[in-house]
C-alpha cells in the first residue's frame, strides 16, 4: 500500500485555482516578487490560498507563510490548529510549483492513508 499522493490526481477546484494563477502569470497580472521574470526557468512557487501570487523559492516564506492561513484547509477553510492533519498536494506547470494544503474531508481518498481515512470517518460520525 502506498501513502504517496498521486495516481488519481488533485481535485478540480485545485486545478481551477492553479490554472487561474498560471493565466495571471502569463498575462502579467500576477503579483510576483522581484525575482520572477518572464521566461525564467528557476522554480517559482504559488499556493492555493493566495491565488494570483507567485514568488521565487527564496521569497516564498515571506510571501505566503506570514499569514494566519497555514493551519486552515485551503478549500473549506477548516481550522486544523487542534491537530487535524493537512494533506499537502502539489501541481506543476513548467517552472511553476503550486501547493495546496487540504483537510482530510476535502482531500481525495487516494491521498489519504488508512489512518487518515479512519480519522475522517470518525469525525464525520461524531459530527
Ligand atoms: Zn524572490
Ligand atoms: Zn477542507
Amino acid at each position: 500500500m502506498s501513502t504517496e499522493q498521486g495516481q488519481a490526481g488533485p481535485p478540480q477546484w485545485m486545478i481551477d485555482t492553479f490554472n487561474a494563477t498560471v493565466q495571471a502569470l502569463m498575462e502579467g497580472t500576477a503579483t510576483a516578487c522581484e525575482h520572477v521574470v518572464a521566461g525564467q526557468t528557476n522554480p517559482i512557487v504559488a499556493v492555493a490560498w493566495k491565488p494570483g501570487i507567485v514568488s521565487c523559492v527564496d521569497c516564498a516564506q515571506q510571501m505566503f507563510f506570514c499569514g494566519d492561513k497555514e493551519r486552515c484547509c485551503d478549500f473549506c477553510g477548516l481550522d486544523v490548529s487542534d491537530g487535524e492533519p493537512l494533506m499537502n498536494m502539489q501541481l506543476r506547470h513548467g517552472a511553476l510549483f503550486f501547493a495546496a494544503a487540504v483537510c482530510v474531508h476535502c482531500a481525495p481518498d487516494d491521498v489519504l492513508t488508512a489512518d487518515q481515512r479512519a480519522f475522517r470517518d470518525r469525525s464525520r460520525a461524531g459530527a
